[in-house]
């Protein structure tokens, strides 16, 4: 029982149970196929600063997370983000203000999993390939062939369709893995030399291309000189236009946003587009987390609750307790 748990994933889920394992006492060995942690957390640093291309912000309704959230924001990691709302529709654009606490990570949304991750041991641009038991351990191959291990239990926490095949030692997880379909978003930010002359900060949208913009510079401790706007295409947009080339989708979510903003809006002087596959359960469950505790195999992510960063948190928690559980 002394070799170390392997996490597959360093998302907020994945990061959520390292946390509460290392906390308890437990060794934890991090794998991402990624270049650096945050998953769909993630910020991209460009010329037009750094840009939230994933979670925009995030709510706190359940009592533990909110609990976390105000440590976090103690440490100085996330801050509240109060935008002047507004909501567009067959209508137009009218402002919808609430009293919903909304919260960012500063100064990015990676900050938040960045901390979380501290020091614990990562190997990053490493996709795990195979999850196999040996007589008594687990094993881990990654795509460039190498093997990882021995683990003593492996959490994969990564989104479904992703997590089916490495769940496969453990075919009900396997199969309540396949059984979520997860849809995709693209995301396209678009940075003006001179600011737009428009109050708003962040639009819900229905009935366009669009479901969702925000402008940056309105999220505390953001930096960079020019006005810089992410966009989020909406599920079925995005299903639509899923194999579409990234400067058509830049100008089509360009064309939506102008009709949306409703001011004149000059040439871009930075845009990009990035394609989430695997964005958002279409629906959401009430798992928690998946286990199969005798074997040592659990999953956890967004798509086990909620499809937010919340419920990401939650069921990383939730892994790990069944995890501590299984070992008293
Ligand atoms: P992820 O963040 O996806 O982490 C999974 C990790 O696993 C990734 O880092 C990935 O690289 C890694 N991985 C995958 N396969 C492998 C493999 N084979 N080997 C190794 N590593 C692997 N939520 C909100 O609450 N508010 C919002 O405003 C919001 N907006 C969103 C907008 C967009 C465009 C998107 C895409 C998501 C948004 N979400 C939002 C959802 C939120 O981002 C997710 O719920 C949350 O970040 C999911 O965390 P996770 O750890 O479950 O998964
Ligand atoms: P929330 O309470 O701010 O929003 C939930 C939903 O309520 C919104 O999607 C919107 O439709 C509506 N809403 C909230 N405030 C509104 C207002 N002032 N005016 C008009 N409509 C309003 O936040 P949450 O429950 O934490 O949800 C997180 C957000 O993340 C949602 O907007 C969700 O769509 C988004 N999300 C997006 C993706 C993606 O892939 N694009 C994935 C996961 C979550």
């Amino acid at each position: 029982m002394n070799a170390p748990i392997a996490i597959i994933g360093t998302g907020l889920a994945g990061l959520s149970a390292a946390q509460a394992l290392h906390a308890a006492g437990l060794e934890v060995q991090l794998f991402d196929k990624s270049r650096g942690s945050g998953g769909r957390m993630a910020s991209k640093r460009s010329d037009a600063g750094s840009l939230d291309l994933g979670a925009q912000y995030f709510t706190a309704r359940d009592r533990r997370f909110v609990e976390v959230v105000q440590q976090w924001q103690a440490r100085g990691w996330v801050a509240e983000w109060a935008p002047e709302l507004y909501h567009y529709n067959e209508k137009g654009l009218l402002p919808s203000p609430d009293e919903q606490v909304r919260w960012v990570g500063t100064p990015r949304m990676s900050a938040i999993t960045r901390a979380l991750l501290g020091a614990l041991p990562v190997h990053f641009s490493c996709r795990i390939t195979e999850v196999f038991h040996g007589e008594q351990h687990w094993t881990l191959l990654d795509a460039e062939g190498q093997s990882h291990g021995p683990f003593s239990s492996v959490i994969v926490a990564t989104p479904a369709p992703q997590a089916t095949g490495l769940l496969s030692a453990a075919p009900k997880l396997a199969s309540a893995a396949a059984s979520v379909i997860m849809e995709p978003t693209w995301a396209v930010a678009l940075a003006f030399a001179t600011p737009l002359e428009t109050r708003v900060e962040g639009c819900f949208a229905q009935g366009s291309a669009l479901d969702w913009v925000a402008r940056n510079r309105s999220k505390p401790g953001r930096d960079g000189q020019l006005d810089s706007w992410v966009l989020h295409a909406s599920s079925s947009w995005s299903k639509q236009h899923l194999d579409l080339d990234k400067e058509a989708v830049i100008e089509q979510l360009h064309g939506a946003f102008a009709e949306m903003i409703g001011c004149p809006l000059p040439a871009p002087s930075f845009s990009l587009a990035h394609r989430w596959l695997y964005a958002r359960p279409a629906s959401g469950h009430e798992w928690g987390a998946l286990a199969d505790a005798d074997l040592g195999l659990y999953a956890c992510g967004d798509w086990c609750l909620s499809g937010r960063v919340e419920g990401a948190w939650l069921s990383g928690q939730e892994a790990a307790r069944r995890l501590l559980e299984h070992r008293q």
